[in-house]
């Protein structure tokens, strides 16, 4: 039952109580109100491009001041390598050899349609929104345990503004007329050259006080879908403040995925700062990751790291912005905010993007940050957590009872994860719904080593492809190891064949 104690009757409250008398904590005992959450995934966001945890350009001045009251994770992993997989195993608290969500627009098994992070807050209003398409398949899989499913277009430029001064009352038809007439077809024309020129005439000042802010352009989905993130920080800020309590929001936003296009203050922010890459070797996988990612020659993956960067400073800075904006709403004070990606981002060994069968650090290893209500101090973990690990962390601080699904552990410094634990990250995206690994790459990270394991790759001419590192000392997975320490390699890929023995069994007697 939801208490009608708002938060503006604690508000009123507390400011006739002496200054530091009350806490939040002491508000929830007060009334018996959960906690709220709110989830931030900023997409594309590689932890080895944040200078919090160690990239060599400044890229993240607003994560460094907000890290001093943030527990701040430092080897978080994704669970898959693309938004697909990896923001199927945020939801699920499960891997992709058990969530199934392998490729590019597929969903979860349909087992686990009620086994995801909004099922498991069912007293909490639970909002959720992306921009990002392909995430979008899963929440709309997962739209039964959604309070409020917010639509894409909702946060875009062209959306509701626009239509409802061109179009009036009619939004439905609106939007369908928008989308016909004002975008471009894929043949590249528009439908009516009459209403875009109408458009233009009726909207270009203020669009084109907007496009003078982007020097590279608006940043985009799938081509012309122009946002801004400023709009969309402001539109989340909004809806959590008149959000029923508790709150669950899951909000996935595209920046820093390509096409990296930032704003004026920080275009060019790197340009000639004589950045160091160190020279890797071409991979036999190199090329450009996919058709939605930078192209790959070598001369132009430097220009496409640094555009990257520039637009990582956007995104600091608007999460900062954000973060500054909860906290003078209030909001903070009980809500477990969340920052973290759903897969990293690569520029080197003449492969540019993310959607690749390499598992290199830069393209899993992202960012974690949990800022828990009155935390006044950071924290430094070092252990290696994995993005399955959110989910029951999340049950467990609001005291939600546990998912007996997930694959993830409770997060230090909530609990202590056995040293020894075993973290993996999967790419399979030819793997059938209900069928065997036959053709993937998986990184199994135990302590400081890393052993990547790639198998049935046509490229790879029947042969297995092994390789260890040690990311303690090689962070920058330079000295492969598997040779040197047969051991030890030996004995994390018998670990790992014996889990796929594992997955696959399941998987191919399930229905
Ligand atoms: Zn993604």
């Amino acid at each position: 039952m939801k208490s009608s104690f708002t938060r503006r009757d604690f508000l009123k409250l507390a400011s006739a109580l002496p200054l530091g008398y009350i806490s939040a904590r002491m508000a929830r005992s007060l009334n018996g109100e959960k906690q709220n959450v709110l989830v931030i995934v900023f997409d594309a966001w590689s932890a080895r491009h944040i200078s919090l945890y160690g990239y060599g350009r400044g890229t993240t001045p607003n994560l460094a001041r907000l890290a001093e009251r943030a527990i701040v994770y430092h080897n978080h992993h994704a669970g898959g390598n693309f938004t697909t997989p990896g923001t199927a195993s945020l939801l699920t608290g499960a891997l992709p050899w058990s969530h199934r969500a392998f490729d590019l627009n597929a969903v979860a098994d349909a087992s686990f349609t009620q086994k995801n992070l909004f099922h498991a807050f069912p007293d909490h209003q639970r909002i959720a929104y992306t921009h990002n398409s392909v995430a979008d398949f899963l929440l709309e899989q997962f739209r039964a345990d959604l309070d409020e499913w917010i639509p894409r277009p909702e946060y875009f430029l062209t959306n509701d503004a626009y239509v409802g001064a061109l179009f009036g009352g009619d939004q439905d038809i609106a939007a369908v007329s928008w989308v016909r007439i004002i975008k471009k077809a894929d043949q590249g024309y528009a439908y009516s050259l009459f209403l875009s020129r109408l458009y233009e005439l009726l909207h270009g000042r203020s669009l084109d006080e907007v496009k003078e802010l982007f020097p590279r352009g608006l940043p985009a989905v799938n081509g012309d879908n122009y946002f801004i993130l400023e709009q969309a920080i402001d539109a989340l800020e909004g809806r959590v403040e008149q959000a029923a309590r508790p709150f669950l929001g899951y909000f996935h936003f595209l920046p820093p995925h390509y096409p990296y296009r930032t704003r004026r203050e920080f275009n060019n922010f790197f340009k000639g700062d004589g950045f160091q890459v160190p020279a890797k070797p071409t991979d036999l996988f190199s090329g450009a990751a996919s058709s939605d990612t930078p192209m790959a020659a070598s001369d132009s993956l430097l220009d496409d790291r640094r555009h990257y960067d520039e637009f990582v400073l956007y995104v600091d800075q608007e999460f900062g912005r954000l973060f500054d904006l909860l906290e003078t709403s209030g909001i903070l004070d009980d809500t477990w905010l969340v920052l973290t990606s759903d897969h990293g981002e690569m520029f080197e060994r003449g492969i540019g993007g993310h959607a690749t069968p390499v598992l290199y650090e830069p393209v899993i290893h992202v960012p974690l940050m949990i800022f828990e209500p009155g935390r006044r101090e950071r924290m430094d973990i070092h252990t290696p957590t994995s993005a399955v690990d959110l989910l029951p962390t999340l049950l467990h601080v609001t005291g939600q009872p546990p998912a007996a699904w997930s694959e993830g552990l409770i997060l230090p410094p909530f609990s202590s994860p056995p040293p020894e634990r075993s973290i993996y990250t999967i790419e399979a995206r030819n793997t059938p719904l209900h069928g065997p690994l036959t053709e993937a790459t998986v990184a199994h990270i135990r302590d400081h080593y890393k052993l990547m394991y790639f198998f049935g790759y046509p490229e790879l001419k029947g042969t297995e492809r092994i390789e260890l590192y040690d990311l303690a000392s090689d962070p920058e997975e330079l000295h492969d190891l598997s040779t040197s320490q047969s051991e030890l390699t030996r004995q994390l890929l018998d670990e790992l064949k014996a889990k796929l023995a594992e997955v696959n069994l399941y998987e191919t007697t399930s229905p």
